[in-house]
């Protein structure tokens, strides 16, 4: 069979072959689009000296163009009953490792460090399921993995809130958490008919490259990303308001009032107002009070 995968007809043949059944709980859509498919590639910066980390290859549509772009493919997928299937599809090609775990629980570092040798680039490629889209990606980044890049297809919604900037509603911690470790922007927006079965949130390409060193200094990571929480935390209330809240009379009003007013960002502001430089100095300037 020469057609790809990432049709409607072989798509189908395939699950029929097998009598696959969708699990909803593993946010199983597969893709039947090839044009969207090759966008993505096309963004994801992979060629033939590239590796590439698949999550949750599927039926492997995805996994299929990247073997074919990409010097090497390892895909981590969680559902055992698609091993058959990925060995028959994907059969053809020499450099796919399937690795049969789910993405949350693995050792990416150490398959990275197995796979891929020192110098080679490598990307992150995938159609995410969505039910747990921000874990996998909150994982990867913290982590501070060896990867150059990592290309999404996630739920709009949240590719928007990763890629925004501020004074933005669908700014707040994760935009910054994501920033911190990557320049991010949405590069398509795509349809739900180019799924099978159909989700009910529209998707988005989400592409993230990694920075060298995060654009800001941070005192304690643990501590700035607190206090950017603790700011968002009810988004209607100024910083001063959320910030007594969090602190709790561990640190009195008017300490945060000084503090505050030393580093020259107004209390009555929201914290959707702050930028990254900002929450920085912020987090800094509390910190050092011990
Ligand atoms: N890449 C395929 C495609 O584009 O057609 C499938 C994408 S589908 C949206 C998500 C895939 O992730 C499914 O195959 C699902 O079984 C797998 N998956 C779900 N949770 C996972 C996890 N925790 N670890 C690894 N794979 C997972």
């Amino acid at each position: 069979n020469n057609k790809y995968i990432a049709t409607p007809t072989r798509t189908k043949e395939i699950l029929n072959k097998y009598k696959f059944t969708f699990k909803k709980s593993l946010g199983q859509n597969f893709l039947i689009d090839s044009n969207v498919l090759e966008n993505i590639i096309a963004h994801a910066g992979i060629d033939k000296q590239a590796g590439a980390i698949e999550i949750g290859p599927g039926i492997g549509a995805l996994t299929e163009q990247l073997a074919i772009h990409a010097d090497k493919v390892v895909a981590f997928e969680i559902d055992q009953r698609l091993m058959p299937v990925l060995q028959d599809t994907l059969g053809d090609y020499d450099n796919v490792q399937i690795v049969n775990e789910d993405i949350l629980e693995a050792d990416v570092a150490e398959t990275i460090a197995a796979n891929f040798p020192k110098k080679q680039p490598v990307h992150v490629v995938a159609n995410l399921p969505y039910y747990i889209t921000t874990p996998i990606l909150l994982k990867l980044l913290h982590e501070d993995l060896p990867v150059t890049s990592l290309t999404v297809m996630i739920q709009k919604e949240v590719a928007e809130r990763m890629a925004a900037g501020p004074n933005n509603k669908s700014y707040g911690s994760l935009t910054i958490a994501v920033q911190y470790y990557t320049e991010a922007a949405v590069v398509m927006d795509v349809p739900k008919q180019v799924f099978m079965p159909q989700p009910n949130v529209d998707s988005s390409i989400l592409r993230l490259v990694k920075r060298d060193k995060p654009p800001v200094e941070v005192d304690n990571e643990k501590y700035f990303f607190a206090l950017i929480k603790a700011s968002f935390a009810q988004r209607r209330k100024t910083l001063r308001n959320n910030l007594t809240s969090y602190f709790n009379g561990a640190i009195d009003k008017e300490a945060i009032n000084q503090t505050l007013e030393s580093i020259g960002i107004d209390g009555t502001r929201r914290g959707e107002s702050l930028d990254i430089q900002e929450f920085a100095t912020l987090a800094n300037a509390f910190y050092r009070l011990g």
